[in-house]
C-alpha cells in the first residue's frame, strides 16, 4: 500500500497539521513514482472481503461440498490438471483463511482499510467519465450484440489482450490483489516477455535456490486404530530444528535488534514475559548471578539485609531485576517469632524459636538495593535434606488467603527455579543470549475428527516484544504431528534440542561469539490439551485443576484455598513416581484418580514446574464463560424478549469498524468465540434498552426473586443487566495488552471476583462448578507470572493455527506435512531475505534489495501471509525510511524542513461532499463567511500556527473521511482514520484529552498555499456521572447554541478513533430504532477490547 506521508509537529499535543494534496489531486498533478495503488489493491481488498465473508457463513457446508468434489475428482486422470486444481484450491483456501485470521486479527484496521478503499472506489468511478452502466445486460436476441462501437474483431473487447486477459481471469478466478501484482509485474521495465518461463514447475523449482531451512524427519509409531486400515504402524514426521529457527532469528537484522536479553524489569507499565515474575527469579531467562565486594549472591540465596530504616533483616533473593535501568534484588522476607502475626504465637512455635524462621509470602515483594545485601546465611528449609550446618530453619510459610493471615508447612510451595535447576557456568567475555520459548500446541483434531487431523507445534520467542509476538509471520512452526502419531514421540527431537539449550552452547553469528541458551519458559495450548501437558486429568475429572486440588464440588467455593490446596511441582513428581511403582493397574488407576493425575506430560523433564508453566488459556476460559452466560441468558427469555433483543441489536450504535455479527440468538450456537466476546462488549447496552419483565420468563423472574430476596421483578432485570456488565469489565481486564503494575492485578482481582458473584446468583445451576469460572481463581497468579494474561494467552496462536488447518482438507497428497512445512519455508525464507538476513559468513542478503527499493515491485513481498502493514514482512522502520527518501526524491523536502514535521505519515482524503451532502450536514454551503464559520478558522489558525493575517481565500472543501498515519514512539505507527459520524478522543492541552464527534472534515487553502485539514466537532461534556447498573461514564453532547467550546481544531489532534464508542443513554421516549434528539446524555463503551 503506498503511503502518504507528512504532516506532524513536533510535539504532539494540539499541533498543527497540513497536507500537500490529497492523494488524488497529488497523483494526478505528478508523476512521482509512488502512484500506485490505492485504489487498485483497494477493490482487491473489498472483494477478498465479500469472499470471505461468505466463506464464513457457509463454512461447513463449503467444506463438505468440497469433499464430494474432490472425491468425484479422485479418478481423475489427468494428474497436472488435478494438481493445478489443487493447488488453486489451496491458494484460494489460504488466502481465505488468512483473510478470516486478519478480518478477526487485525480486524479494526483491516475493516478501515477496507472501507477506505471502498470509498475511494465509489469516488473514482463517479469522478472519471468512465462510468460503468452496472444494469444487467440480457440477451434477447434482438441487440446487436456481436457487433461495438470500436469495431473490433474482439466484439465487446477493445483488443486481444483484454480479451485473454479477460478469459484467463474469468476461468481461474483471479483475484483482484494477484491481477495488481501481475499487471505490476508485466509493466515494470525490467520486464522481458522472453524471459518468461513456460513451465511452470521450473518456475517453482527455484525455491530449491533459496537458502531454505533444513527439513528434518524421523519416524514415529502411529496408533492404528486411528487410522485408514491401509496405514502402516510407523510414519515420517517432519519439523525444523529449535536451533535452526533461533539461529535465522538472530541472523535476521529486523528482528534480532529488537530482542530483549536480560534480568527481568521491573517496570510501573507491564507488557513483555520480561516483566512477570517468572522471567526474573528463573537462571534460564533472568541474571542468576551478582559479584560484589562482598562476594558473589545468587538468585535463591538467603541472606541478611539492610532495610531502608537501616534494620538487619534476612530474606531469600527471589530475582535480580532492573528498575528504571539499575540493577536491585527482589527479597522474600523471612521472619522471626517476634515477628509473626500474634495469633500464630503458640507454645509449639516457640520451641527453639530462635533457631527458627518462618517464610513471608507477599504478592509484592520489597525491593532493595544490592549495596543493603549484608551475607550469606544458611537456611533449612525443612522439607530438604538436613545439612551439616545451618543458622536457621523454616518449616511454615506465612500467607494471606482471602484478607487472612494463614500459615502452611514449607513443603507447600512453588520452590525458586535454582532449587531444581543445574545450569552450566557460561564461559566468561562472551555475551549471553537467553531464550525463552513459548511453546505452542493445538491438535486439529477437535475441529475436523477425520483422517486429516493433525496437531501443530508451534514456537513464538518470549524475548520478542508483544507487538512483534502478534505477528502472523512471527509464530514459528516446528512441525505438524502426524495423524495417528503422538507428540510425545513426535517432540523427541526438539526435546533433546532444548536439552542442548539449557545447557548452553557458543554459536557465531556475524562473526562474533555468544553463548545461546534458554529453555521453556511457557507452555500455550487450549484448556484440555494444557492438561494433558500437564499431565493433569481434564477438567471434567474429579480433581481437573491443574493448579490446585479443588474437587469437582469445591469448583466454585470460594472459601477453598487454592494455596493450601495447591499444587507443587515436587510433591506431583513424588506422586508421579508414588503411581508408577503401584504394582498392579487398578490401583494406579484409582490412585491416579484421586490425585487428578494421568502421566508424565510429554515435555516433562524440560518443564520445571509444570504447575507454573502452563498457565490455564484466558481466551478459551473467559470466551466459554461468556457462552454458558449468553445460553442461559437466551433460556430465560420470552419469544417477544428474544425478538427485541434482535430489534435492539440489529438498531444497536456498534463501532463503525465492525463487520457484522451473526443474529446472536438464533446463530449463537454456530459464534466464534471471537463472535462471543464481541457480542459481550455491546450486549449489557442492549439489555438495558430492551429487558423489560415481558421479555423474561415470568418463572425465572419469580424464582429468583424469591432466592435473593429482592423486592421487585424488575430488581432481578437490572441484576442482569449488572451482571453482564461486571463480565464485560472482568473480560476486559482480562485482555489488557498493557497493564499497570500497581493498581491492575488487585483491579483484576476484584473484577474477576464480582464476576464470580453475580454469575453464581444469577445461574447458580449453570455456573457453580463451572472449571471456567474456577480458572478465574488462577488467572491473576499467572499474569503476574507471565506480565499480562494476554501473554499467555492462544486468541492469535489459534488463529494462526487455522490458516494451516484450512489448508489441510485441500490437499490429497499423501506427505501432507512436508507439503505444508515446505510452503511455510519457502514463506519464511523470503521473509528472511526481505529481511536482510545474514548467512553463516555475516554476508547481508541482497537479492531482494531492488524491490524492497522500488515502490512499485515492493507490493510483491507483501499483501500474503506475510502482510502488509502490523502483518508486514518490511519493518515498520523500513518503511518510514524508504518514505523520507521518496519525498526528498520527489521535491517534498524543502517543505518537510519548514514545516520542521516529523513522525507523521501525510493524510488522505476521501469522498469529497457535494452541495446537497454539505446541506444535508447542516452546512450552508462551501464557503467560510456563509457558514459563519470565518471566525473560528482564523482562531484556529491563530492558535495552532500562529497566523493572524486575514485570510486569503474563503472557500473550503468537505469531505467524508480522512486517514494518517503518526509515529508515536520509535517503532510504534498508528493509523489514524476519521469518518464524519466517528467519536473520537481528541487530544488537549497537558496530556488531557476529550471526546468529540465529527460533524465534518474541511480542507481549506491557507494563506501559504498549503492545504489544512480540520475536523468540525460536537464535545462530549464528562458530567461526572456513571451509569449505575453499566459502570459507565455518562456524557452530555455539546448542544448546538453551545459555542464555549471551539469546535473546528486541527485534524491532527485526534489521538484515538478505535475504541471509542459512545451510545445513547435512553429514555422512555426513545424507541428501537429512534432516539429523542432532545435527550443528549450518552454512555461511554468502557467495554471495548481486544482478545486477539
Ligand atoms: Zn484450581
Ligand atoms: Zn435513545
Amino acid at each position: 500500500m503506498s503511503r502518504h506521508r507528512l504532516v506532524q509537529p513536533q510535539n504532539f499535543k494540539s499541533s498543527e497539521f497540513r497536507i500537500r494534496a490529497p492523494k488524488k489531486i497529488q497523483q494526478e498533478s505528478s508523476n512521482h513514482k509512488n502512484v500506485y495503488p490505492t485504489h487498485l489493491s483497494a477493490s482487491s481488498q473489498q472483494e477478498n472481503k465479500q469472499e470471505n465473508n461468505e466463506f464464513e457463513h457457509d463454512y461447513y457446508e463449503f467444506e463438505q461440498d468440497y469433499r464430494e468434489f474432490e472425491q468425484n475428482h479422485e479418478f481423475e486422470q489427468d494428474q497436472e490438471f488435478k494438481q493445478n486444481y489443487q493447488e488453486f484450491e489451496w491458494n484460494h483456501e489460504f488466502e481465505q483463511e488468512h483473510q478470516e485470521f486478519e478480518q478477526n486479527y487485525e480486524f479494526e484496521q483491516n475493516y478501515q482499510e477496507f472501507e477506505r478503499n471502498y470509498e475511494f472506489e465509489q469516488d473514482y468511478e463517479s469522478d472519471s467519465d468512465f462510468i460503468i452502466n452496472n444494469d444487467p445486460k440480457t440477451f434477447d436476441g434482438k441487440k446487436n450484440f456481436f457487433s461495438n462501437e470500436n469495431n473490433s474483431e474482439f466484439g465487446p473487447f477493445n483488443s486481444f489482450t483484454i480479451m485473454a486477459f479477460f478469459l484467463w481471469i474469468t476461468k481461474h478466478m483471479i483475484s483482484t490483489a494477484a491481477y495488481q501484482d501481475l499487471i505490476q509485474i508485466l509493466k515494470h521495465p525490467l520486464f522481458k516477455v522472453n524471459e518468461l518461463c513456460s513451465n511452470l514447475q521450473k518456475l517453482k523449482n527455484y525455491r530449491q535456490k533459496l537458502p531454505l531451512m533444513e527439513i528434518q524427519s524421523h519416524m514415529v509409531p502411529v496408533n492404528i486404530h486411528k487410522t485408514p486400515s491401509t496405514s502402516k504402524e510407523t510414519t515420517r514426521a517432519y519439523y525444523f530444528s529449535l536451533i535452526e529457527h533461533l539461529k535465522r532469528i538472530l541472523q535476521n537484522p529486523s528482528i534480532n535488534s529488537k530482542l530483549y536479553f536480560g534480568p527481568g524489569i521491573y517496570d510501573e507499565a507491564c507488557e513483555e514475559f520480561w516483566h512477570g515474575n517468572l522471567w526474573a527469579e528463573s537462571p534460564l531467562f533472568g541474571q542468576s548471578k551478582i559479584v560484589t565486594e562482598r562476594g558473589n549472591f545468587v538468585c535463591g540465596d538467603f541472606i541478611r539485609y539492610y532495610t531502608s530504616n537501616h534494620n538487619i533483616k534476612y530474606g531469600q533473593i527471589r530475582s535480580f531485576i532492573m528498575v528504571k535501568g539499575i540493577l536491585k534484588a527482589q527479597i522474600q522476607q523471612l521472619l522471626s517469632f517476634d515477628e509473626i502475626p500474634l495469633h500464630f504465637k503458640s507454645q509449639d512455635r516457640l520451641m527453639n524459636a530462635s533457631k527458627k524462621l518462618w517464610m513471608l509470602e507477599e504478592t509484592i515483594l520489597p525491593i532493595i538495593d544490592i549495596i543493603n545485601i549484608i551475607d550469606h546465611c544458611v537456611i533449612w528449609l525443612e522439607d530438604n535434606i538436613l545439612p551439616s550446618y545451618f543458622n536457621f530453619s523454616i518449616a511454615e510459610i506465612i500467607y494471606k488467603f482471602n484478607n487472612r493471615w494463614k500459615i502452611r508447612s514449607i513443603n507447600l510451595r512453588h520452590q525458586h527455579p535454582i532449587e531444581h535447576l543445574q545450569l552450566q557456568e557460561p564461559p566468561s567475555g562472551i555475551p549471553i543470549l537467553k531464550f525463552f520459548l513459548d511453546f505452542y500446541y493445538d491438535d486439529f483434531g477437535t475441529f475436523r475428527s477425520t483422517y486429516h487431523s493433525l496437531g501443530g507445534v508451534y514456537l513464538q520467542i518470549g524475548n520478542m516484544p508483544q507487538k512483534l509476538r502478534k505477528q502472523l509471520q512471527n509464530h514459528f512452526i516446528i512441525g505438524l504431528v502426524p495423524f495417528g502419531a503422538n507428540i510425545r514421540d513426535f517432540i523427541k527431537p526438539f526435546l533433546e534440542e532444548i536439552h542442548q539449550l539449557e545447557h548452553g552452547f557458543i554459536i557465531t553469528i556475524n562473526n562474533k561469539k555468544y553463548w545461546l541458551t534458554g529453555g521453556l519458559g511457557i507452555i500455550t495450548a487450549d484448556l484440555p490439551q494444557g492438561n494433558d501437558i500437564a499431565g493433569i486429568l481434564r477438567h471434567n475429572a474429579k480433581h481437573g485443576c491443574r493448579s490446585c486440588y479443588a474437587a469437582k464440588e469445591d469448583l466454585t467455593n470460594i472459601s477453598f484455598d487454592t494455596i493450601l490446596n495447591g499444587r507443587y511441582h515436587q510433591i506431583t513428581n513424588i506422586q508421579f513416581k508414588e503411581i508408577q511403582e503401584l504394582n498392579s493397574n487398578n490401583i494406579r488407576t484409582q490412585r491416579s484418580t484421586e490425585l487428578g493425575l494421568r502421566d508424565l506430560g510429554p515435555l516433562d523433564p524440560y518443564i520445571h514446574n509444570r504447575h507454573l508453566h502452563i498457565p490455564q488459556d484466558p481466551y478459551h476460559a473467559v470466551a466459554g464463560k461468556v457462552a454458558r452466560f449468553l445460553e442461559c441468558t437466551c433460556s430465560i427469555l420470552t419469544s417477544q424478549g428474544e425478538s427485541s433483543i434482535i430489534q435492539y441489536w440489529k438498531a444497536f450504535e456498534t463501532p463503525r469498524k465492525w463487520a457484522r455479527l451473526p443474529n446472536p440468538i438464533k446463530h449463537r450456537h454456530s459464534f466464534m468465540m471471537s463472535d462471543v466476546l464481541r457480542l459481550l462488549m455491546i450486549l449489557p447496552f442492549i439489555l438495558q434498552r430492551c429487558l423489560h419483565s415481558g421479555t423474561i420468563k415470568s418463572e425465572y423472574l419469580t424464582a429468583t426473586k424469591e432466592r435473593l430476596s429482592l423486592p421487585h421483578q424488575n430488581s432481578v432485570i437490572k441484576k442482569l443487566v449488572k451482571t453482564w456488565a461486571l463480565v464485560a469489565k472482568a473480560s476486559k481486564e482480562v485482555f489488557s495488552n498493557i497493564i499497570l503494575r500497581s493498581e491492575y492485578y488487585d483491579n483484576l482481582t476484584q473484577a474477576l471476583n464480582n464476576e464470580h458473584h453475580a454469575l453464581l446468583e444469577m445461574f447458580p445451576a449453570s455456573f457453580e462448578n463451572l472449571p471456567n469460572l474456577h480458572i478465574n481463581r488462577h488467572l491473576v497468579d499467572h499474569a503476574r507470572n507471565y506480565g499480562t494474561c494476554i501473554n499467555m494467552s492462544v486468541g492469535i496462536k489459534e488463529m494462526v493455527h487455522r490458516i494451516f488447518k484450512g489448508i489441510v482438507p485441500h490437499t490429497n497428497k499423501h506427505n501432507l506435512e512436508l507439503i505444508l512445512l515446505q510452503q511455510i519455508n519457502t514463506f519464511q525464507t523470503l521473509r528472511y531475505l526481505a529481511n536482510g538476513g545474514l548467512d553463516d559468513q555475516g554476508q547481508q542478503s541482497t537479492i531482494f534489495a531492488k524491490i524492497m527499493a522500488d515502490p512499485k515491485l515492493k507490493v510483491l513481498l507483501s499483501g500474503w501471509y506475510i502482510k502488509n502493514h502490523n502483518l508486514s514482512i518490511h519493518s515498520n522502520e523500513e518503511e518510514s525510511l524508504d518514505d523520507v527518501d521518496n519525498d526528498k526524491n520527489s521535491g517534498y523536502t524543502s517543505l518537510i524542513t519548514n514545516m520542521t514535521l516529523i513522525r507523521c505519515s501525510d493524510i488522505c482524503l476521501r469522498s469529497k461532499w457535494c452541495l446537497p451532502d454539505i446541506e444535508a450536514a447542516g452546512f450552508i454551503s462551501p464557503n467560510l463567511h456563509k457558514n459563519g464559520l470565518l471566525g473560528d478558522i482564523m482562531q484556529v489558525y491563530s492558535s495552532y500556527y500562529s497566523m493572524d493575517q486575514a485570510l486569503l481565500s474563503t472557500h473550503i472543501h468537505f469531505y467524508n473521511s480522512a486517514s494518517y498515519t503518526i509515529q508515536k514512539d520509535k517503532d510504534d505507527y498508528q493509523k489514524i482514520e476519521v469518518h464524519v459520524g466517528d467519536v473520537v478522543e481528541i487530544a488537549l492541552v497537558e496530556n488531557a484529552s476529550g471526546f468529540a464527534s465529527v460533524d465534518a472534515i474541511i480542507k481549506h487553502r491557507g494563506n501559504d498555499k498549503q492545504d489544512y485539514v480540520f475536523i468540525y466537532i460536537t464535545w462530549f461534556e464528562d458530567i461526572s456521572r456513571q451509569d449505575e447498573l453499566l459502570l459507565c461514564p455518562i456524557y452530555q453532547l455539546q448542544k448546538n447554541t453551545n459555542h464555549s467550546w471551539y469546535r473546528i481544531h486541527p485534524i491532527s489532534t485526534v489521538k484515538f478513533t478505535s475504541g471509542v464508542s459512545f451510545v445513547h443513554n435512553c429514555d422512555s421516549r426513545c424507541t428501537v430504532d429512534h432516539h429523542e434528539t432532545s435527550n443528549f446524555k450518552y454512555i461511554q463503551n468502557n467495554f471495548l477490547f481486544t482478545a486477539i
